[in-house]
């Protein structure tokens, strides 16, 4: 038997109110994929992802994670979710970085009192992702780009098999975003799923292995070089004029 895909999205429309954000889009993401969604600003790709977590649900059409309706997934803890608010802001709680990766390894062993393996599951999460030596500091004084990588650390420790991040490297500097999507890269080659929404093009097409360009609907879903030898970028993004492609 193959595995089920990550997630399967069928003939999925969703509007606020009269204005449809997300029209008959389908789309399977196998497990072990790393699929760059990109689409012009407000092109519907947050909203996509939060449906396609169950975050939101579709006016129409259906959506599986892990071959079981998403509305009755039970084991949120295989999915890390890194949105576009955690990394700007990190939650109000005066917790530390390692208080919030541990959180993660109790959602994953469902129990409160961590074992000696736990505890060594938490720190190899922190090394990692590389903020073992930050782990004291609390979660509000870091920068976004540590602040992502705590967040990574958290779905590490609860044994996350799907990463899906929105925009995580907004205000993060260019250095520490190369690391960043390095780390992103062996995560995936370690067997773990990545959806990643981003805007700059060329980043896309550098690390993943797949391809969802959208604007409201689905102009291209497809393999990295089946997308760069398409019209694909060019139909969806129109005259908005919001192509953002960083040669390097
Ligand atoms: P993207 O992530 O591609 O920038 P979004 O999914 O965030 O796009 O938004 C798609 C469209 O839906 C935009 O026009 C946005 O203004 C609108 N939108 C997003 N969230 C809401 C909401 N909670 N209520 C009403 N409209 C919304």
């Amino acid at each position: 038997m193959t595995p089920a895909p990550a997630v399967d999205v069928r003939d999925v429309s969703f509007a606020y109110g009269e204005t449809p954000v997300v029209s008959d889009v389908s789309l399977t993401i196998e497990a072990g994929e790393f699929l760059g969604l990109i689409g012009p600003n407000g092109s519907g790709k947050t909203t996509l992802l939060h449906l396609m977590l169950g975050l939101l649900e579709p006016d129409s059409g259906s959506i599986d994670l892990f071959g079981e309706p998403v509305d009755q997934f039970a084991d949120g803890e295989r999915i890390g979710y890194v949105s576009q608010q955690s990394t700007e802001q990190g939650g109000s709680m005066p917790v530390t970085i390692r208080e919030t990766v541990t959180m993660g390894r109790f959602a994953h062993a469902g129990h409160a009192r961590l074992t000696d393996e736990d505890r060594a599951i938490v720190e190899d999460a922190l090394e990692t992702v590389g903020i073992t030596d930050i782990a004291d500091r609390r979660v509000t004084q870091l920068s976004g780009g540590q602040r992502q990588r705590a967040f990574i650390a958290r779905a590490l420790a609860s044994e996350a098999d799907l990463l899906a991040l929105d925009e995580p490297t907004v205000g993060v500097d260019a250095e520490s975003r190369d690391a960043f999507y390095q780390l992103l890269e062996s995560l995936n080659e370690s067997g773990i799923t990545i959806i990643l929404i981003e805007h700059d093009i060329g980043v896309v097409t550098d690390r993943a292995s797949r391809i969802a360009c959208i604007n409201t609907e689905l102009y291209h879903h497809g393999d990295t070089e089946s997308f760069v030898e398409s019209d694909a970028l060019a139909e969806a993004y129109g005259a908005t004029g919001q192509i953002v492609h960083h040669d390097h």
